[in-house]
């Protein structure tokens, strides 16, 4: 319910203006929702006078029952002049179309643009049954107001029952918003989705710095969300040519919602250092490599065999690499389908980070390494001495070929 305090209410219009399904007036200089406010919230978030508080009760199985769909936010990078979706975003859909599947409901996208073509067709081709798409020039960045207003507003009209991010940097800014907007519950770095037999969302992640895996119930809200990190799950086989309807949907989103403004973007002037999220080979060391100066080494095997150097947390902290490459539970997921693990123990923090790789080669000089449990290919000896040997091997064999 949505409750307007008469005497805080400046009957200043701003929640009129902004509210992106009109369902808000002003009458005798006080603020009224008509029938068709959703809830949704952007009149809260306009209102300076905080006069407008919105009230939730807690849903009754029934009215829990009325949510269906599981949504997934359609985050797009720039390919030239058109927007693509990312690929956590068909990763999600892999997974969301399972859920979906085992709830008998259907799969649908969230679009935004600024007005730019969006590459549809690998939506529908990963599993989208339908793609809800909203067009705004003040979209043409990302923007925590503009993209909270629009996504909420979809949500709150739309009613799925599950709604999923990937947790890339927008997707945590994004995700949190949306839910505390909606008075909803969040489940972030989700590594595994099921459904129970309530049909509930079972939302599991590490907790307690990795050392249990929480299942995470959200009882009494609707959407259930979660955000999912890249690579945690697996894209799926597409199937070219399969389609799906497409909802342009109607939302007001005014300048006045967006209190930021971008000014300018400056580059970070540091060592150029290669995205390791997609990369297909990784060599990462661990504090087993000792000094800074036998990087060297990790680096020349990452070279030799056309992949990206990456690393644990300790050398991150010891300053020896960027953030930017670490793998694991506060870094990166990454699904490489060569991963060399040279000098790390095989903390579950770490491993939680890199487990789904093709093929896991670990190089150790401590047998009992928990490494060696996920490793397909385990070599005890010293880093040191073995890497040399590695490099000299493959730059052999390459010449041979
Ligand atoms: C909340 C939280 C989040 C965390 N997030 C992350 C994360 O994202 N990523 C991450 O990596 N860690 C993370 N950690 C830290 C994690 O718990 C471990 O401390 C860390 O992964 C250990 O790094 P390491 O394997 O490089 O070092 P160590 O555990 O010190 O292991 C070094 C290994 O090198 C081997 N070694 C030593 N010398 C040689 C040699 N000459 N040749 C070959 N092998 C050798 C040793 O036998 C040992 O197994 C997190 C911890 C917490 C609490």
């Amino acid at each position: 319910m949505l409750v307007v305090d008469s005497k805080a209410c400046t009957g200043c219009k701003l929640c009129e203006k902004n509210c992106p399904f009109s369902a808000m007036i002003v009458v005798e200089g006080t603020a009224k929702a008509l029938e068709n406010c959703t809830l949704c919230g952007a009149c809260m978030n306009v209102c300076s006078e905080h006069a407008i508080q919105i009230e939730r009760a807690q849903a009754s199985p029934e009215e829990l029952a009325r949510y269906s769909g599981v949504f997934i936010w359609a985050e797009c990078e720039e390919h030239g002049d058109r927007l693509v979706p990312k690929k956590v975003v068909l990763e999600l859909l892999h997974e969301g179309r399972r859920l979906a599947e085992q709830l008998g409901e259907q799969v649908k996208v969230l679009v935004l643009t600024d007005g730019r073509p969006v590459d549809l067709d690998p939506l529908f081709a990963h599993g989208a049954d339908g793609v809800i798409r909203y067009e705004n020039k003040l979209l043409d960045r990302y923007s925590t107001d503009a993209y909270t207003t629009v996504v909420s507003g979809i949500i709150a009209a739309k009613k799925p029952s599950v709604f999923l991010l990937g947790a890339t940097p927008d997707g945590r800014d994004l995700a949190p918003r949306v839910a505390a907007r909606l008075k909803l519950g969040l489940t972030a770095d989700c590594t595994m989705l099921e459904i129970n037999e309530d049909r509930q969302l079972v939302q599991t992640r590490p907790a307690f710095g990795g050392n249990i895996m929480a299942s995470i119930l959200t009882p009494f809200s609707r959407p259930q969300m979660a955000t999912v990190r890249p690579n945690v799950f697996q894209v799926g086989d597409a199937a070219p040519g399969r389609t799906g309807e497409v909802e342009d949907f109607e939302v007001t989103l005014n300048k006045g919602a967006v209190r930021t403004r971008l000014l300018e973007v400056e580059a970070v002037v540091e060592e150029a250092v290669e995205s390791i999220e997609n990369a297909r080979v990784i060599v990462a060391a661990g504090q087993g490599c000792q000094a800074l100066e036998n990087l060297s080494l990790i680096r020349e095997l990452a070279e030799e065999l056309g992949g990206s150097m990456a690393g644990s947390r300790p050398i991150v902290e010891a300053g020896w690499i960027p953030h930017t490459i670490q793998v694991g539970q506060s870094g990166t997921t990454v699904s490489p389908d060569l991963y060399i693990a040279v000098g790390i123990s095989g903390a579950v923090q770490h491993v939680v980070g890199m487990s789904g790789s093709r093929t896991i080669v670990a190089i150790n000089n401590d047998p009992e390494a928990p490494i060696f449990k996920v490793a397909d290919i385990g070599i005890v000896g010293d880093a040191m001495e073995i890497l040399p040997v590695l490099i000299r091997e493959i730059r052999e064999a390459k010449a041979a070929a």
